[in-house]
């Protein structure tokens, strides 16, 4: 029998931001963090990823990454990036590329599959490089995001930018319906606990860790988004340096610990890991 559940890990270009954002920790300054204190560290380069998933309920796309608007011709654009992401401030913040043929719908494009094919596209948060490519998934069944999150991200108008969800039809914004997790709030999405969408907040209010089990097995693995920034994040505690809460951020990140020390977890991941290359894993 050939294994329903699979996982693809795809790079769809790359972010380039300070280490204090993704590497902080509890003593970091927003400031530096963000790019804005006279302190500069070299910035880095980390990857942007998204995972398409192969389940018994359709194809899932967690997280989408950046639009082809932000690099039009391939290459970094400063111009393009600042009409993209609709603020100077953010494009100060974190810069992006996606070469050709490189942003989520092109790569899902070359293996056949088309957003409408999408059965859900879930959002990990709301933050620039998780959904400015949602643009291109307008015809995704459906694209769900924690109502916490979307209320948050209304609430901070300076980090999100509503216009890179607001055209959507298919916006489906759900609210806790189960208890797994840190703080005992999660959404069962199918009704039958394969796909769990588990609040893990810190780096902002409503983000979400998607963990999909395979019910034969009891294997599942765990997309945490930005929850941690490598594997280092959850091994070591160490927290990034944009956070709400860093109380919370603690809470979620040990238990992002303790499932990655589960037997049945067949692997952690984080968006923005630097020693995660493109893989497949069956599980
Ligand atoms: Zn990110």
């Amino acid at each position: 029998m050939t294994n329903q559940y699979k996982l693809h890990l795809l790079h769809t270009g790359k972010v380039r931001i300070e280490p204090e954002l993704a590497f902080g920790g509890d003593h970091a300054s927003l400031a530096k963090a963000s790019g804005f204190s006279l302190k500069r560290s070299p910035k880095i380069w980390l990857p942007v990823s998204v995972f398409l998933i192969e389940s018994p309920h359709g194809l899932l796309l967690l997280d989408t990454g950046w639009s082809r608007s932000m690099s039009p011709k391939g290459e970094f654009d400063k111009k393009a990036q600042i009409k993209s992401l609709g603020s100077r401030i953010l494009y100060h913040v974190n810069q992006g590329v996606v070469p050709y043929g490189e942003t989520a719908s092109e790569q899902l494009a070359q293996k056949g599959i088309q957003p409408k094919d999408i059965q859900a596209v879930i959002i990990s948060h709301l933050d620039c490089d998780h959904d400015n490519g949602l643009e291109q998934f307008k015809n995704a069944k459906r694209v769900l995001v924690s109502e916490e999150e979307y209320e948050y991200a209304l609430k901070h108008r300076i980090r999100f930018y509503k216009k890179w969800w607001s055209d959507l039809k298919n916006l489906d914004l759900y609210q806790w319906n189960d208890t797994e997790g840190p703080f005992k709030q999660s959404y069962d999405v199918f009704g039958d606990k394969t796909v769990k969408l588990i609040n893990i907040p810190g780096h902002t209010a409503g983000q979400v860790a998607t963990k999909i089990t395979n019910p034969e097995t009891g294997k599942f693995i765990l997309y945490v988004g930005d929850g941690g920034y490598g594997e280092k994040s959850w091994k070591k505690m160490i927290t990034s340096g944009i956070s709400m809460n860093k109380d919370w951020q603690k809470r979620s990140l040990e238990w992002i610990r303790k499932q990655s020390h589960d037997p049945n977890c067949k692997g952690v991941f984080a968006c923005h890991d630097a020693n995660l290359e493109p893989m497949t894993i069956e599980f």
